[in-house]
């Protein structure tokens, strides 16, 4: 299939043309055709999937033939947080070049003054975090009866944020007639009480989570013990070719500290998370987009969805607690059919044993043991090559001192709610080229993984399959994204 069939007009296809893409994605080919008949669209998938272009590219092309009215925007789009918001502008931008579309975008963090006054102009696309719509819309400096399209994205994330109830205040501004799009990487009962309250007869469409088929991925575990992670880190980073990283932590309050220690290392290192002020955050991620440092110590909710090409490698210091956050991180390497690495960094606890166990489930299969420095292996891993042997169970079992704590300590907030912003800036270094040298670790015996549990499930698990039949992800992708 090429972008020609899809409908979409001559403009369009020329930008598509200019970034590159030779064909559509699975979720563009399906939803693409019907935005364009006006259909309503359940759209099952996570970033990586080129979801975004699937609404952007149908939207400019519905949007182009009309002319908005100040302080009535024609379109709405609502994302979770600023940087998604921000990065599905940049759609808007990068794809309607060559149509006259205003956008305005519209989060916390920005001025109030300066967002009124592009409100003022008259908007067709709206691209908005909750809270600051609704802010905004209580001080009467934005009306919503004109919207024709309504987008929510990452639903699923929005209702982890707490968002739930401000989108249905939202929608309830909203005209009735109207065509709505949702997107979500998973379809729990929530989500799918408030697809069904605000979509009508919408072609539902779903496919698998990239990272679940990906094979440009590599992915290794290691086991720690838990005093140790940031040594076992520090001994990762250093046999391994690291050329950028995202370092995702799970707690907010770990990450300067990581960072910091990694500073002292003379690791090449920034911090972004969730408390730190809007600006700070654009400033680390522009900087880290222009390769000005190397290793970006995050939290789910900053890094969630952010799209920085060729990223070379992923680390979970923690073992996300939530398998679908493990399938995310990794799919911050790898992108647009580029080679990527993944490790995690387990603690030799019960917790993370049972939470790699749900991993495992949830990606079909068990995680390799990384062979770390001293063993054979680790020669071919520090040459980047992808290690395809089934891993080694063999090992003692771990012993279990610390129990790390269960609380999820999440950054994400709504931000019409009270913030607490620190004022903190990113733990920046000097660029460096090469790998810190860093103290030698003592190795620890490799403890034999908690038992599979579950059956491997290659089965995309999510509700709402296409009624075109869908494949995995993996079947449907263009060659683009292939090994
Ligand atoms: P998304 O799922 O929207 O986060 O998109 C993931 C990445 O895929 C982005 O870098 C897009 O620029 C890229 N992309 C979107 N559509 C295509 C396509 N048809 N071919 C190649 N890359 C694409």
């Amino acid at each position: 299939m090429d972008f020609e069939s899809l409908g979409l007009g001559p403009e369009l296809l020329k930008a598509v043309a200019e970034c590159g893409y030779t064909e559509p994605t699975p979720i563009q080919a399906k939803a693409i055709p019907a935005i364009l008949m006006t259909r309503d669209v359940l759209g099952l998938a996570q970033t990586g999937t080129g979801k975004t272009a699937s609404f952007t590219l149908p939207m400019i092309e519905i949007l182009s033939g009309g002319v908005a009215k100040a302080r009535m925007p024609r379109s709405l789009v609502l994302a979770p947080t600023r940087e998604l918001a921000a990065q599905v502008a940049e759609n808007f931008e990068k794809y309607g070049k060559y149509h006259k579309l205003n956008k305005a975008l519209l989060v916390g963090g920005e001025s109030v003054i300066e967002q009124k006054k592009i409100l003022d102009r008259g908007v067709d696309v709206l691209i908005a975090t909750p809270g600051r719509l609704l802010d905004l819309f209580e001080r009467g400096s934005i009306l919503l009866n004109d919207i024709k399209v309504l987008v929510i994205d990452e639903a699923d994330r929005m209702m982890d944020m707490g968002f739930i109830p401000d989108i249905e205040k939202i929608v309830s501004f909203v005209p009735p007639i109207r065509q709505t799009l949702l997107f979500s990487a998973t379809m729990p009962k929530e989500i799918k009480r408030i697809a069904d309250k605000f979509l009508t007869n919408p072609k539902e469409i779903s496919v698998a989570a990239p990272a679940a088929t990906a094979t440009n991925v590599h992915q290794g575990l290691v086991w720690s013990p838990p005093r140790r992670k940031k040594e076992t880190l520090a001994a990762l980073l250093q046999q391994e070719k690291v050329k950028n990283a995202f370092v995702f932590c799970n707690r907010k309050r770990d990450i300067d500290g990581l960072a910091k220690w990694l500073k002292n290392k003379n690791y090449d290192v920034a911090a972004l998370h969730g408390d730190m002020d809007q600006s700070k955050r654009y400033e680390v991620l522009e900087a880290f987009k222009n390769d000005e440092f190397r290793l970006l110590i995050c939290s789910d909710v900053a890094a969630r969805g952010l799209d920085v090409a060729a990223v070379s490698h992923v680390f979970n210091f923690d073992v996300p607690m939530h398998p679908d956050d493990y399938v995310h991180r990794i799919g911050r390497t790898g992108r647009a059919g580029m080679d990527g690495r993944a490790f995690t960094i387990a603690a030799e606890t019960d917790d993370d044993r049972k939470y790699i166990n749900a991993i495992e489930k949830l990606i079909g299969n068990a995680i390799e043991i990384q062979p770390m420095g001293g063993q054979k292996e680790s020669a071919s891993h520090s040459q980047n090559k992808p290690q395809n042997k089934p891993h080694n169970n063999s090992g003692k079992q771990a012993t279990q001192k610390n129990k790390p704590s269960h609380s999820r300590d999440r950054d994400d907030k709504p931000e019409n709610k009270p913030n607490h912003q620190n004022k903190q800036s990113p733990q920046k270094t000097a660029p460096q080229k090469e790998s810190a040298p860093v103290d030698s670790v003592k190795q620890q015996p490799q403890p034999q993984k908690a038992p599979q549990q579950n059956k491997p499930n290659k089965q995309n698990k999510q509700s709402g399959q296409d009624d075109s039949s869908s494949k995995g992800f993996g079947d449907e992708l263009p060659d683009f994204f292939k090994n």
